[in-house]
């Protein structure tokens, strides 16, 4: 198998954690996607309780934070990640209202109806879309808000072989109408869903890598495994300015009913 080939879900944990923890974002998105996701949601105030789920180093829940009142917990399975979370969230004086727990997006220890706004971006594929909206959901207050940005199909048909890289690495990858319906039926009311601009992956996520790659292949020196990644994530940056037309990543937000 060709290091081209491989599935990232083949490398090791703590090389990928290593190598994103040098990034501000772990996914695509953008601190003005963040802010205009936030800006269907109006149900948030000074007493609220937010949760942001598989929330990296805190790239997106720094901007929630300095865009909406309210407390924040941040959720991520790594502790590099939530280290790094907690030291940002300190070095932006946002401590007392923002604070990073290690735990696992499939078994969240909030209590029902706790939350008033549930946040993830680019993670809820780590447990399913159609799982996490279900099972998140006893969490929300009735009218609390869910917001999560999860890769899509932009069309029904596309080329093979984009559609057997995303078949590997994540079949839950769906349609927009198909993913609108599955979030109405998980007990939401679908209230807006939108395309992330290209930047979001390109400027906010491929040339930030393209920054570290360098650091990260001189301190991994002969390392078969670090250079494999690296080819990986340089080929996943070509498919997508190869096939952006037919997909990329969404935000979806409901309101729970
Ligand atoms: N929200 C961040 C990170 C997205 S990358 C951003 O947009 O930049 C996906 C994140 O999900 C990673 O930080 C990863 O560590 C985390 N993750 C993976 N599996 C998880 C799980 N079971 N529970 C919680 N977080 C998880």
């Amino acid at each position: 198998m060709s290091n081209e080939n491989k599935s990232i879900h083949e490398f090791d944990f703590n090389l990928i954690c290593e190598y994103f923890s040098a990034m501000e974002r772990q996914g695509p998105g953008s601190p003005e996607v963040t802010i205009k996701a936030l800006s269907f949601i109006d149900n948030i105030s000074d007493g609220s309780h937010i949760a942001d789920i598989g929330c990296g180093t805190g790239g997106q829940t720094m901007v929630l934070a300095q865009n909406a009142p309210g407390k924040i917990t941040g959720i991520d399975l790594f502790p590099i990640f939530i280290d790094l979370f907690n030291a940002n969230a300190r070095k932006m004086n946002l401590q007392d209202r923002v604070k990073g727990i290690v735990g696992s997006m499939d078994k969240l220890t909030f209590d029902n109806e706790e939350l008033d706004l549930i946040w993830s971006e680019g993670a809820i594929y780590n447990i399913g879309f159609e799982k996490g909206l279900t099972e998140w959901r006893r969490f929300l207050k009735r009218g609390g808000y869910i917001a999560v940005s999860e890769a899509s199909w932009f069309t029904d048909e596309r080329p093979d072989e984009i559609d057997a890289f995303w078949r590997d690495a994540y079949p839950g990858i769906d349609t927009i109408p198909n993913k609108v319906a599955q979030m109405q039926k998980a007990g939401y009311i679908p209230v807006a869903s939108f395309i992330l601009p290209e930047n979001s992956w390109t400027e906010n996520f491929y040339v930030p890598q393209n920054r570290a790659q360098e650091t990260f292949l001189t301190r991994h020196k002969g390392n078969k495994a670090a250079v494999e990644l690296v080819a990986n994530l340089l080929h996943e940056a070509v498919l997508y300015s190869k096939y952006k037309d037919y997909y990329g990543y969404v935000f979806y937000i409901g309101r729970k009913i």
